[in-house]
C-alpha cells in the first residue's frame, strides 16, 4: 500500500541518550524525502516537538492533533496545523482516519497506550493499516519480549504478533509499511 500520511506516537520527552533526538531527526527527512507527511500529538515537547519541526523544515505537511483540555497549555512548532478535538477518543478517531499507517518512536506511558490502542484496533479489524515500532537503540527490545511471551503463553496469536512490525533503519520501516496486506486475520476463529 502507499503510504502519504503517517501517524507518530513519541515521547513528550527527549530520552536520556542523544541517539534518541539523532535517530528520530534521521527518520524525520527520511519520511519527507520520500515525500511523506505527519500526523501526530501536536505540541513541542521532546520527540513529539521535534520531528514535527524537522518535516516542517523539509517542506511536509504537518498536523497537529490535540485535545481541547492540553490545548492552550503546551507550545507549538511554527508551520504546524493544529486541529483540536474535544477530547482524547475524537483525537485518535481523527487519527486513524487521516493516517496510511503508525509509528511509535521511544517514549513513555502515553506512547505506549497509543501505540497498544492501534494494535488493538487493528487485531479487531477496524483499521486495516499498518502499525509499528521504530527500534532505537534496542528501546523496543523488551515489549517485543513481551509480545513474544504472550505468544507463548497463549494470549496473542502468533499471526497478530507478527503484524506489530518492528525496524530499526528507516528504508526497512517504509519498506515494512508499504508491504503490509491489510487483509484482517479475525481474532475468534
Ligand atoms: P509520553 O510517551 O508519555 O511522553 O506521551 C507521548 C504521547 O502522548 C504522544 O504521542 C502524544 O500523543 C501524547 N502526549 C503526551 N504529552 C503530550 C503533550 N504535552 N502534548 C501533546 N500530546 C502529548
Amino acid at each position: 500500500m502507499q503510504i502519504k500520511t503517517v501517524c507518530i506516537f513519541c515521547g513528550s520527552s527527549t530520552g536520556s541518550s542523544p541517539e534518541f533526538e539523532k535517530e528520530t531527526a534521521a527518520l524525520a527527512r527520511y519520511l519527507a524525502s520520500n515525500g511523506i507527511d505527519l500526523v501526530y500529538g501536536g505540541g513541542d515537547a521532546g520527540l513529539m516537538g521535534l520531528i514535527a519541526a524537522e518535516m516542517v523544515a523539509a517542506g511536509r505537511k504537518v498536523t497537529g492533533i490535540i485535545p481541547e483540555m492540553i490545548d492552550g497549555k503546551i507550545g507549538k512548532i511554527d508551520g504546524v496545523e493544529t486541529i483540536v478535538t474535544d477530547g482524547m477518543h475524537g483525537r485518535k478517531k481523527l487519527m486513524y482516519e487521516l493516517a496510511d499507517a503508525f509509528i511509535a518512536l521511544p517514549g513513555g506511558i502515553g506512547t505506549l497506550e497509543e501505540i497498544a490502542e492501534a494494535a488493538t484496533w487493528q487485531q479487531l479489524g477496524y483499521i486495516k493499516k499498518p502499525v509499528s515500532l521504530y527500534d532505537i537503540g534496542g528501546f523496543y527490545t523488551k515489549l517485543n519480549g513481551f509480545l513474544d511471551d504472550a505468544v507463548g503463553y497463549g494470549f496473542l496469536k502468533q499471526v497478530h504478533r507478527e503484524r506489530i512490525i518492528c525496524e530499526s533503519e528507516p528504508a526497512d520501516l517504509l519498506g515494512a509499511l508499504e508491504n503490509y496486506s491489510g487483509e484482517v486475520i479475525d481474532k475468534w476463529s
